[in-house]
């Protein structure tokens, strides 16, 4: 785990999505931002043991409901008992309640993480998923798209990705909706937040972006 912020961490280990840990301010509870590809789950709940943090976590806050981000999320659910936090309408996709906007997306909404033993709960934006954490809707990625804001870090997942020179969008063939995905960049970039924690890619300051 590298310290990325107080009471912030990145795992270490390096396939899927980055996935980061918080600490609420008494550090007995600790939440699991984007556990990553369903065969990430393995390493992730070692990494979370080795740290003694698997009997804190309490919440797995899910960015949006691509394989590379919530794919591992019903094992650690299970080897943890935690809330797994997921957009509504990510989860409509995931259920086959929403229509996919494009066919590619069809194509992955096509596999499902398996089973949540514990449920999921629904974010529409706004809310406090976990102590000191707030969701904030960042549709365009994905529909339901959630980013997470914590202290002066911001958790971006898809959202939008951080280059050397600026904010980058992933590529159209993976965007929902791309009028939206840049109202998202918008909303990210004008936060006033100074770390930025991508789904992909190093952490950054983003004041430099
Ligand atoms: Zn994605």
């Amino acid at each position: 785990m590298q310290s990325v912020y107080p009471s912030v961490f990145r795992l270490s280990r390096g396939a899927g999505a980055n996935a980061y840990v918080v600490l609420a301010g008494d550090t007995s509870r600790a939440a699991l931002i984007d556990p990553g590809m369903p065969w990430d789950a393995g390493s992730v709940i070692g990494e979370l043991r080795r740290n003694g943090l698997l009997d804190k976590v309490t919440d797995i806050l899910v960015t949006h409901a691509d394989i590379d981000h919530v794919g591992a999320a019903p094992k650690v659910q299970a080897a943890t008992g935690a809330a797994v936090w997921l957009g509504r309408a990510d989860a409509e996709v995931m259920d086959g309640t929403r229509r996919a906007s494009t066919a590619y997306r069809r194509l992955l909404g096509r596999w499902h993480p398996g089973p949540f033993t514990k449920g999921l709960s629904l974010l529409d934006g706004g809310e406090e998923p976990f102590p000191g954490v707030t969701c904030l809707a960042t549709p365009g990625h994905t529909p339901g798209h959630m980013a997470f804001t914590f202290g002066d870090v911001v958790f971006a997942g898809d959202a939008v990705l951080g280059t050397d020179h600026g904010f980058r969008q992933l590529p159209g063939f993976l965007t929902s909706d791309p009028t939206q995905a840049l109202a998202s960049e918008r909303l990210i970039a004008g936060l006033g937040a100074r770390w930025f924690c991508p789904g992909h890619g190093r952490v950054r300051e983003l004041k430099a972006l």
